[in-house]
C-alpha cells in the first residue's frame, strides 16, 4: 500500500494519501517490517541523539583523528560564528560547524550514524540541527526530517549507489545532501514535489564529484566536502521553496548520477590513486607512503 521504488511513484503517493514524505516513509516503515510504532520510534530518536551528541562534542572538545588529519575544526567554526563576523550567515555557518563536528567524530572513531554513509555523515544532522537552532524546530520534526531524508537515501540505494567506490562523492556526499535538501523543503512547508526537486537539483550541481580521500582516509577532503554539502542542500531547497521547477525529475537525475558515476575511473572512487589524494601536499603528508609517491 505505501511501498514504493522510485520518486515518481513516491510522489504518486504522496498525492492519493495526502501524506509529506516523511509520513509516507513512516508508513512503509510500519507495513514492510515486523517492527511497532514503539520500536521504530525508538531508533529513529536514537539515531538523533547520536546525531546531535557528535555535532555538538567536538566544539567543546575537539576530537583529534586517526590519521592526524583533522581535530579542532567545528570549534573554530564556532568560535568565528560567536563573533558575530562569519560571512554564511547564521544558518549556513551552524550548519558547517556541526557537519564537520561530525566528521571529526566518525574519523576519531566516535559513533555516528551514516546518513547515508560514515564519510557523508555530517550533512543531515549539520542541516537539521541548524534548522532547529534557527527556526526554533522541535526534536519531532527533526524526526519528520529524518523520514524523509532517509525517502530519499532509500530511493539512492535502491536505484543507483551511496558508495563513493562505486560512483564517487557525488554518491556519498551528493545523495546525503540531496537527503539533506529535501528533509528541509518538507520542514520549511515545501510540498513533497518541492522535496524532490531540490533533491534533484542538489545532484546537478554535484554531479561528477570524485571520490579521493588523502591517503585513503575518510577524512580530508571528506569534512570539508560535509561542510560544502550542507551549503548546497539549502541553496537546492531555497530555489525549490521559491517555486522553481526543475527539468529533470529526481528518478532521472539519480539515474543520470548512476551512470556518472561508474564512468569515473577507478582512479577517483576511493583507491587514492587521483585528485586530492595525489597532490604533493597530500603525498607529503602520507609522509611518502601515498599512491601518488
Ligand atoms: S571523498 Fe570519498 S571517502 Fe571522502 S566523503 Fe567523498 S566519497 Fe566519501
Amino acid at each position: 500500500m505505501y511501498e514504493f521504488d522510485c520518486a515518481k511513484d513516491m510522489l504518486g503517493l504522496c498525492e492519493k494519501y495526502e501524506l509529506p514524505i516523511s509520513a509516507l516513509m513512516y508508513r512503509r516503515e510500519l507495513e514492510g517490517t515486523e517492527a511497532g510504532e514503539e520500536e521504530i520510534d525508538g531508533k529513529m530518536s536514537r539515531a538523533l541523539e547520536i546525531m546531535k551528541h557528535a555535532a555538538h562534542s567536538p566544539i567543546i572538545q575537539p576530537k583529534k583523528s586517526m590519521n592526524g588529519l583533522l581535530g579542532g575544526e567545528a570549534q573554530k567554526l564556532d568560535a568565528l560564528y560567536q563573533t558575530g563576523k562569519a560571512p554564511c550567515g547564521d544558518l549556513v555557518s551552524r550548519g558547517i560547524t556541526y557537519a564537520m563536528a561530525v566528521l571529526e567524530v566518525n574519523a576519531s572513531m566516535g559513533l555516528i550514524v551514516a546518513a547515508p554513509t560514515a564519510g557523508s555523515a555530517g550533512i543531515v544532522p549539520g542541516t537539521l540541527l541548524a534548522l532547529q537552532e534557527i527556526y526554533g524546530l522541535s526534536d519531532d520534526a527533526l524526526l519528520s526530517g529524518l523520514y524523509n531524508a532517509g525517502a530519499i537515501g532509500y530511493l539512492a540505494m535502491r536505484n543507483a549507489t551511496v558508495a563513493g567506490a562505486v560512483g564517487g562523492c557525488q554518491a556519498e556526499v551528493g545523495v546525503a545532501s540531496a537527503m539533506a535538501a529535501s528533509a528541509m523543503t518538507e520542514l520549511m512547508g515545501g510540498t513533497p514535489r518541492m522535496c524532490a526537486a531540490a533533491a534533484s537539483t542538489v545532484l546537478q550541481n554535484m554531479l561528477g564529484l570524485v571520490c579521493d580521500p588523502v591517503g585513503g582516509f575518510v577524512e580530508y577532503p571528506c569534512q570539508n566536502r560535509n561542510a560544502a554539502g550542507v551549503a548546497n542542500a539549502m541553496v537546492a531547497s531555497e530555489l525549490a521553496l521559491a517555486g522553481i521547477p526543475q527539468l529533470i525529475p529526481l528518478d532521472e537525475m539519480m539515474d543520470a548520477m548512476y551512470k556518472v558515476g561508474k564512468r569515473i575511473p577507478p582512479e577517483l572512487r576511493e583507491t587514492a590513486l587521483g585528485g586530492c589524494a595525489t597532490t604533493p601536499s597530500a603525498c607529503a603528508s602520507c609522509q611518502g607512503g601515498c599512491a601518488g609517491n
